[in-house]
């Protein structure tokens, strides 16, 4: 299969013979463009670039640049894409590359990034993974083991100039309400670090002072961060420029529903083999607005969970929220936390299994006044002994090893 975007493990991304990119913006030059049909293969680095190592500090964490954040491969026209298409996208395959085997997990610091329960967990920890064809295994967490579900936290199609200010617009509104939030409340354009890929110099510092950041999904897709999204899926992106320009990066061999601790996946750099096709004028025919997709007919499949539900009350000051989801899903997460410390993990390596293995978080109860439930469904297979509550009580397993702090 023809690689049209090839990744130098010993360089630098900045120094990169074909650029990348860590911005969305319209004028974004297409790295290849190619016919409906095509097959291609696309090499990615893990989304920070390369600046987390495969070592026992979390200092990485705690100093990461999330300026510089996505590192994107793309992005890729389709020959007759027009705005209202629908790009058909092919995930034939995902994985890790012969030189990377390896991924990682951050929890990170609440003043550099934060995360789902970053008032409980404020400083910077880091666990590494190692790969054994499908499984994955860590020397920072014991006694669990479980196969991929590899997909791309990111993938989606170049916004045009319409799209591109709705949504710096409505971003910027937001923003003003609480400027000084730590962790903040999103990231808005800043040109200094920006990686606009082939765009030449004199265009590249107008676009990148208003290309949009890559943290968010958007009307597009971007970065959605869904374990669905697997190798084996179809997704039908819109298309708002001319060609298409389908870009990708953010790499998962594994994550939970809602990658809670920010850095939540088991993130890697490794490959795509993509397909492409078009529904011509697909948005009108279906009603299309954001991308949809067919998972995987080959997901790792569990035959037994453990469900820990979570309704909408503020775990410490007991407040009542109105059917707040997000409220009752931290619940149901510091709930799973809770009962995974009785069996001798720290409360850091719990919250690294619930945001790398594949668990299912579900909104269960939406509509009864005044609480939301939503529920976590742990697999209980992925761990090497009996999880399940019992008359004896939970066995503790030996835990001589901790998830990476920094100095
Ligand atoms: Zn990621």
């Amino acid at each position: 299969m023809h690689t049209a975007f090839h990744v130098e493990f010993d360089k630098w991304p900045e120094e990169q013979s074909v650029k990348t990119h860590n911005r969305w913006h319209p004028d974004i030059p297409m790295v290849e463009t190619f016919k409906p049909g095509a097959e291609f293969r696309v090499e990615c680095y893990d989304w920070t670039g390369g600046q987390i190592k495969n070592d026992d500090s979390a200092n990485d964490v705690r100093d990461v640049d999330l300026t510089k954040v996505h590192y994107l491969s793309g992005p890729f026209g389709v020959e007759g894409a027009e705005p209202g298409d629908l790009m058909v996208v092919d995930l034939l395959d995902v994985g890790y590359l012969p030189e990377s085997q390896w991924g990682f997990t951050g929890i990170f610091a609440r003043d550099n990034g934060g995360g789902f329960l970053t008032e409980h967990y404020p400083d910077a920890r880091k666990a590494c993974w190692d790969f054994h064809g499908i499984y994955t295994t860590s020397r920072h967490v014991p006694n669990v083991r479980w196969a991929g579900i590899v997909h791309p936290g990111l993938i989606g199609c170049l916004p045009d100039e319409k799209l591109l200010k709705a949504a710096n617009d409505r971003e910027a509104k937001l923003l003003s309400t609480d400027p000084d939030r730590v962790p903040p409340l999103l990231a808005p354009p800043h040109a200094d670090t920006a990686l606009m890929g082939q765009l030449e110099a004199g265009k590249a510092a107008k676009a990148a002072a208003e290309a949009w950041r890559t943290v968010p999904p958007r009307e597009h897709g971007g970065n959605c961060d869904i374990k669905n999204l697997s190798r084996g899926s179809r997704i039908y992106f819109p298309v708002y420029v001319p060609g298409g320009g389908l870009s990708m990066g953010d790499i998962h061999w594994s994550q939970g529903d809602g990658e809670i601790t920010f850095c939540g996946a088991i993130e890697m750099a490794g490959y795509l083999d993509i397909g492409v096709d078009l529904i011509k004028g697909g948005m009108e025919k279906y009603g299309v607005i954001n991308p949809i997709f067919r998972p995987s007919p080959i997901e790792p499949h569990f035959a037994e969970y453990l469900v820990f539900e979570g309704i909408s009350v503020d775990e410490t000051t007991g407040e009542q929220f109105y059917l707040d989801a997000h409220v009752a899903y931290r619940r149901a997460c510091l709930n799973a936390i809770e009962y995974l410390k009785k069996f001798g993990y720290s409360g850091e390596q719990a919250y690294v299994i619930l945001g790398t293995a594949p668990v299912e978080g579900r909104i269960s109860g939406i509509v009864d006044i005044p609480n939301a439930c939503c529920t976590l469904a742990i697999p209980t297979e992925i761990f090497d002994f009996d999880i399940r509550p019992s008359a004896q009580g939970p066995t503790k397993i030996e835990n001589t090893v901790s998830v990476a702090q920094a100095s």
